[in-house]
Formats: C-alpha cells, structure tokens, sequence
C-alpha cells in the first residue's frame, strides 16, 4: 500500500482494517529493515502529530531480464521499478548453455559497471519466450528457442548465487503495464502481443495468473477458422496460424507469387517478403496487403473479446511489431472487438497500445521479484 503513496499509521490502519498496535508493530519492523521512512511530520489536529510513512524504493535492487529470440535484454531497477540502468547483448545461437552464459555475462556485466555485488540484489526476474512452470522455474517449452524442460532457474541461481523468477514474456509485459506505465490503471488486465507469434499475458487482481500448468495466455490457438491452415499445435487455423508476423509473412509470399499484390511481386524481387514488408506494403496503400492486415485485426479483435467477456476485465494493452501497421491494423481490431464484447461492457472497457514497449518485459519481470519480495514483508 505504502508502495503506491505515503501515509501515515492511522490513514494504514482504516485502508487494511488493522488494529493501531498491529500497523505501529509492523511498520516498526520495516522501518529497521530500511524498507519505509518516516519522512515527515503532519500538522497535528490534537493529540501526537500523526507521521507520514513512505516506502523507501531505494532499499534493495533487483535485476529484470527478459530473452527474445534474438537478444537478452537486462534492466537494474529499484523497488520500485524504476530502470537505473540498461544493457543488452544479442544471442549468438539457442542452445539453452548459449543463452543462459548470455544471461550470466550481461547481469554480471550490470552489477560491475553500476557498482553492485551480486550478493546485494534482493533477486533477478527473467522472461522468457515460452511455458513456464514458475515454482520451480523450468521452461517447458519454447517453441521460438526450440527448448523442452529447460531448468532456468536453478542453472542460473547456480551461476550467479541469487534467487531467481522466471515468467513467460506475455505475462512479465501484462504486469508491466498493470502497474507502470505511469497512469491508474485496471487491477485486472489483458495484454496481447503482437509479433511474430500472438501471447497473451493475464493479471487478475493485480498478480500475474498463469493457470495451472503455467499455460493461461495461449490465445494465439484460439481457432477462429476451422478449414484453416494446420498450427504448429496440431489444430486448424488458430490465431497464430493465420494472423501472427510468421503467418503474415507466409501470406504475403503467396500474394506475391501468385501476382493480385503488384506491390509485394515487386518487393519480392529485392528480398524475402517478411511480415515487416506486408506491413509496409498496407500502409502504402496496397489493396491485398491492407486486405491482409486488415483480416489479421479483425480475427484478433474477436478473440480479445471473447476473454474480456468471460473474466469481466477493464483494460486491454497491445505490443509487438504488427502495430506497426498503425489504424489499417487497430481501426478492423477495434471495431471486432468492441462489436463482440457484451453491450453494456463497451462504454467500460479500454483498449491501449503498449507505452512502455519491448521494455515491458524487461521491467515485469524484475516487478514479479518485487511483488514477491514485498509480499514477505521484505524477506526472500
Ligand atoms: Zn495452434
């Protein structure tokens, strides 16, 4: 509570329902841990001048990681999530050793050139591109990284000598933009990423929810045409088989060979057609192309509704590199989303894109460390 403002003991005891004797007790206990201040003194309005209490984010530092196909990027940060320093370094294959000495080398490489023991982080946060079984921080599977029980977690604790979280990116980004993207936001909140695959990220009450098994999020199986393609999951035509950046680029390929895109016949003499190229090619105007993209909006749009409508949420936030397509992209979307959700939920229900961006994952996942942390009351 004392994370979002200051306050002082009584205004704590009325907002938890604590008795005074129980907050002066715990707050006495994080005041010795160094985790709240007393700052300053209010004006009395009879009796001992109440003291206003706040959180101090400098007391501990924690180190966000978050690995995409192509690089690892790392974040030192405060408690209260605030980047005090950034680095990235790109991955020069995908073997889980590779990528890991990757981790090792950039977190270690922040701790020296900031000037902090690895001892002193209170924990280091990683997302990564895949299911993750969070309670003991094995990678089931990426299919991005080709990874099948990978055991990040305890390789990394082994490497560095720190506590380790590992999330998957979808939920690392969901919980970013929950709780820092500078404005009152939900409690409850969708993200959906938009990129060469489609994940989602889910934060109910504030927490991540990963389900059971570590799955909650996999929208991009969806299947929303049953004729469709054939997915990687064995199913037809989900989401991520007809709409995702791979799936773009694979459509495109098609347009081009098959002539009815004179711009895309022409893009394909240069170079491979990707769905960067789609993407640029719909917004100069190209009439398949827009045709495509604007597909791709419309299918996702009614799949995001479909999950706002069963977990009654308030807020949805997209990222990844297919916003790029700006309103040929966001204008079909919304009006598929906005036309599926209940009626009455319209006015109530805000859809965003991402102000944090591809930082997002880097910044959730050290916030999963922060959460944790706090929620022991300042303990690991
Ligand atoms: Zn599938």
């Amino acid at each position: 509570m004392l994370c979002q403002k200051p306050a002082t003991r009584s205004e704590l005891a009325k907002l938890t329902g604590l008795s005074p004797a129980t907050v002066t007790n715990l707050t006495k206990e994080l005041i010795a841990q160094g985790l709240v201040d007393e700052s300053r003194t209010l004006e009395s309005v009879g009796g001992r001048p109440p003291v206003l209490l706040e959180f101090n984010s400098n007391a501990g530092k924690v180190i966000g990681v978050r690995i995409s196909r192509t690089r690892v990027q790392a974040a030192l940060v405060n408690l209260g999530a605030d980047a005090l320093a950034w680095e990235e370094q790109r991955l020069p294959e995908h073997s889980p050793e590779a990528v890991l000495q990757v981790v090792v080398d950039v977190v270690r490489k922040l701790c020296v050139e900031n000037r902090v023991h690895l001892e002193e982080l209170v924990g280091i946060g990683v997302a990564v591109p895949g299911i993750v079984q969070e309670d003991t921080g094995v990678v089931r599977l990426s299919t991005f990284l080709q990874w099948r029980e990978v055991s990040v977690g305890s390789q990394l604790e082994a490497a560095l000598g720190v506590p380790v979280l590992v999330q998957r990116n979808g939920n690392a980004s969901a919980l970013a933009e929950c709780h820092l993207n500078g404005e009152q936001t939900a409690t409850d909140l969708l993200y959906v990423h938009l990129g060469d695959g489609i994940g989602a990220g889910l934060v109910l009450d504030g927490r991540i929810y990963s389900g059971r098994t570590g799955r909650a999020g996999e929208i991009g199986h969806n299947i929303v045409d049953p004729h469709g393609p054939q997915c990687l999951c064995g199913n037809r035509g989900c989401l991520e088989v007809l709409v995702s950046g791979n799936a773009l680029a694979r459509q495109g390929q098609e347009l081009a060979a098959s002539g009815r895109s004179s711009c895309l016949q022409e893009a394909a003499k240069e170079a491979e057609i990707t769905a960067a190229v789609v993407i640029a090619a719909a917004v100069q105007g190209d009439a398949a192309a827009r045709e495509l993209v604007a597909t791709a909006g419309r299918y996702i749009g009614k799949a995001m509704a479909g999950i706002v409508n069963l977990l009654d949420m308030d807020e949805v936030v997209l990222g990844g590199d297919l916003l790029e397509a700006g309103d040929v992209l966001l204008d079909s979307l919304s009006l598929s989303f906005y036309g599926a959700l209940l009626p009455f939920r319209v006015p109530e229900v805000r859809l965003r894109v991402t102000t944090i961006g591809p930082k997002a994952g880097v910044l959730g996942a050290a916030t999963v460390v922060i959460q944790q942390f706090l929620s022991k009351g300042g303990r690991y």
